[in-house]
């Protein structure tokens, strides 16, 4: 009957737009990630093997505290938990009921790795099973990072077939998890590399941009913030005493920031903006201030490298 057919056309649509809503609903919701550094106080992980190196305990606090920065900084509607922030000694059993309590998302362990064979070096990720499929999905992003964007040898990603035995940490947390192995103490090269805040920020980057992209495939929309622009008042060969005068009447935080091997190496910046347009109304008011060079400049990634936007 007619009168039926519209009825369901009705109630397909009444669906649809219920539907829709829930989706959107859903972007906007909390996404928790639970950051575990391996070991901790008497219970040091792999042992440095070089003068001056540091042990895994201490590797695994440093890279995973750069990676839970990126995320709080640079994603949107994100909370970074950490199964510690000291080196304190966390039983696995802990690790696993707090994470689970902690109703995160998604669970992120770091580790660092050894070998008898000091040859062997690389990264590696692990996942509880290849049945998995989140955990599975995030595992070959972060490792394809690693290898495309971060230099370094992907071993790639195991499970607990693979391995021939379980992960606790993975085996008993209910949420998509990894286990990232950074690379290999016991090859020289690679531990130094581990060591170097260089080297720490490569790691956490390439875990930070496997995650967002992971988010992103997930459907799960975090906003962009990878470009910020700020309005440069003035570059100096020596250090400005930022208390004077001009730029105390400001009432606007200045940002000393130092670029090493340039001839202008100190650059002074204020604010931080994500729209151009905003970035641009705050540098004619500064040129109003007093700051007559005063130009827009954005930071990528926050690798800040600037580059001049507006003059
Ligand atoms: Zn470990």
């Amino acid at each position: 009957m007619q009168f039926q057919n519209n009825r369901c056309i009705f109630l397909f649509t009444l669906i649809l737009v219920v539907s829709v809503g829930f989706t959107q609903a859903q972007t906007t919701k909390t996404i928790t990630v639970f950051i575990d550094p391996g070991h901790g106080g008497g219970d040091p992980g792999n042992e440095a093997r070089q003068e001056g190196m540091k042990d895994e305990k201490h590797l695994n606090l440093e890279i995973a505290t750069k990676l839970g920065n990126y995320i709080s900084e640079r994603l949107t509607n994100t909370k970074v938990i950490y199964s510690r922030t000291t080196d304190a000694k966390i039983s696995l059993d802990s690790r696993v009921e707090r994470a689970n309590k902690s109703g995160a998302n998604y669970f992120i362990s770091i580790h660092c790795n050894s070998n008898p064979n000091k040859a062997i070096f690389g990264t590696r990720t692990h996942i509880h099973s290849n049945k998995f499929s989140s955990s599975k999905k995030l595992a070959n992003i972060i490792e394809q990072e690693f290898s495309t964007r971060a230099g370094r040898k992907s071993r790639g990603v195991m499970d607990a077939r693979d391995r021939g035995y379980n992960l606790q940490a993975l085996q008993y947390t209910k949420m998509p998890g990894v286990l990232v192995e950074c690379g290999f103490m016991t090859n020289p090269t690679e531990e130094k590399f581990l060591n170097s805040e260089l080297g720490q920020d490569y790691i956490a980057s390439a875990i930070f941009r496997g995650f967002r992209a992971f988010l992103d495939e997930e459907n799960i929309k975090v906003e962009d913030r990878s470009t910020v622009y700020k309005v440069q008042i003035m570059a100096s060969s020596t250090p400005v005493n930022l208390k004077e005068n001009r730029f105390q009447k400001l009432d606007i935080r200045v940002e000393e920031y130092k670029f090493p091997g340039q001839t202008y190496q100190y650059r002074y910046m204020v604010g931080r903006e994500y729209d151009l347009d905003i970035a641009k109304k705050l540098m004619g008011k500064l040129r109003q201030e007093g700051f007559k060079d005063a130009f827009v400049v954005s930071l990528k990634d926050g690798e800040y490298k600037t580059n001049r936007v507006s003059r």
